[in-house]
């Protein structure tokens, strides 16, 4: 069997095709509504999220890493006022 040891896995940045290694890739959840637009009660919508993988400048161009971190300051002052 052709197990690797010591190899990063290498994951595609979405924009530029680029291969990065998982470790240094830029993880982004997009969370996105999909909904069968029935205006009944068939009506069914979900939410599903996708993972999205950027390379490092990649993210940076998209100000991937910039949300990032308001996404990590809001849950930081949500929790503080749970208090
Ligand atoms: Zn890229």
């Amino acid at each position: 069997m052709g197990k690797r040891r010591g190899r990063d896995r290498l994951v595609t940045c979405i924009s530029c095709g680029r291969a990065v290694p998982k470790n240094k890739a830029i993880e982004y959840e997009r969370r996105s509504r999909i909904s069968t637009d029935l205006r009944d009660e068939n009506n069914v919508s979900a939410f599903i999220s996708n993972v999205e993988q950027y390379c490092i400048s990649c993210g940076k161009h998209r100000r991937i890493t910039e949300k990032l971190k308001k996404q990590a300051a809001n849950r930081r002052a949500r929790r503080e006022e749970g208090i």
